[in-house]
């Protein structure tokens, strides 16, 4: 079938044809002044989108989960400590990456639908007065829950106890998509992918490291060669990389920094925030609740719907996808089946929102769930009807 519908994961995201373009370019040899011109944007640009104020941005040929251990093997040595709260699976990964490194991972264990527990946090850093911790990982956006953490309340709460552990943050579903603040929040290392909020394929990982992090380098004894945060510092000093980078991407990616620029990210973000409200709306009016414990944990970028009591919504899934060709998320992990991920996030607007909407009210009444055709987008519809930005009621 030639018409293609729109995305409702939470990443990959749809690829607006400007950054498509953008990344199909013929070969330049990546070790001429050309490879600078494409590759210099990009790296000024992620800086603006992470808030970022002293320190340098890596743009890996990986993914997130290669962020997180470039994170990790460039600053930590085998037995060293962090702190980590695991209330999902992509909180859970990074732990397990780490302790796979040899690493000792203090784990603070929350309910899934809970994001970072601040007290608890708090706690261990001040039970902890030798400074054994070294780092702090925090994921910013659970993608499996749907839920956000309080990450200026993690620097608070490092502060609050006088310890100097590094900070480090997970924020593959939540930048370009989310507020995001390096520098006023105090992250030493944050964490992106390309496919999520740049709108890109995947295939790059992105890093902002504050100077603290990158002094630790200096002292980590974690075998690194690929993710070596020196070697990649060295050849940027030349213009160019240690190997053969992902030129199409970094250029797609510079072209998705001026797309998001060109909205305003402050734009951007209440875009992502009217959305996931939108959802919100039908998500009650299903009769249902976000597997986010409350409002203030709210995803902007990605709901996990808890499913009625006897429904299964790894059936929705599968159902959407078989027959009417439409993407959602399935639960992970501990919520396998208990719900259903609606992404909405990266290229993405209020109609198409609704769309999704109403293919899973399709297959909510195929399955025989108790739910109303058009209760869901009649309350979403609602709300954007009745919420459309200035910008637009002006055009
Ligand atoms: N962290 C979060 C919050 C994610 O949502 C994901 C992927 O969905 C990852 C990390 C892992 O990223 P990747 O799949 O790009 O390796």
């Amino acid at each position: 079938m030639s018409a293609q519908n729109p995305l409702f994961i939470p990443g990959p995201t749809n690829i607006p044809d400007r950054i498509r373009k953008a990344c199909d370019m013929q070969t330049i040899d990546h070790r001429s002044p050309a490879f600078a011109r494409v590759f210099k944007p990009a790296i000024a640009g992620v800086k603006r989108v992470l808030g970022m104020g002293a320190g340098e941005v890596f743009i890996f040929p990986s993914t997130g989960t290669g962020g997180w251990e470039a994170a990790v093997s460039n600053t930590l040595s085998p037995g060293d400590t962090l702190l980590a709260a695991r209330f999902g699976m992509f909180s859970h990964r990074w732990i397990d990456l780490c302790q796979r490194h040899g690493l000792n991972v203090q784990v603070i264990e929350a309910p899934w639908g809970q994001g970072a527990p601040l007290a608890a946090i708090e706690a261990a850093l001040r039970a902890d007065t030798g400074h054994a911790i070294r780092v702090v990982l925090a994921t910013h956006n659970e993608t499996a829950t749907g839920v956000r953490s309080d990450i200026a309340g993690i620097r608070r709460a490092l502060d609050a106890a006088g310890h100097p552990a590094l900070l480090f943050v997970d924020g593959v579903s939540s930048i370009g998509s989310m507020p995001f603040d390096m520098a006023g929040w105090g992250v030493d290392v944050a964490v992106a992918g390309s496919q999520k909020g740049f709108m890109l394929p995947a295939g790059l990982a992105i890093l902002g490291v504050s100077p603290k992090a990158l002094a630790a380098i200096e002292t980590a004894t974690l075998p690194r060669t690929f993710f070596d945060f020196r070697d990649m510092a060295k050849a940027y000093v030349a213009g160019g990389y240690p190997y053969t980078p992902a030129v199409g991407l970094i250029a797609g990616l510079a072209e998705a920094v001026e797309m998001l620029e060109e909205e305003g990210l402050e734009a951007v973000y209440a875009r992502h925030h009217r959305l996931a409200e939108g959802v919100r709306r039908a998500v009650a009016a299903w009769g249902m609740r976000p597997c986010a414990a409350s409002a203030d944990l709210y995803s902007d970028t990605v709901t996990a719907v808890l499913v009625p009591e006897g429904c299964n919504g790894t059936d929705l899934v599968r159902l959407a996808a078989d027959k009417y060709r439409v993407a959602f998320g399935v639960g992970l992990g501990e919520v396998a089946g208990r719900v259903f991920r609606i992404g909405h996030l990266g290229s993405l607007t209020d109609v198409m929102v609704l769309a999704g909407l109403a293919t899973a009210e399709m297959c909510m009444a195929d399955l025989g769930w108790p739910v109303r055709l058009g209760s869901g987008v009649a309350a979403a519809q609602e709300f954007y009807r009745g919420s459309v930005p200035a910008m637009l009621a002006a055009a």
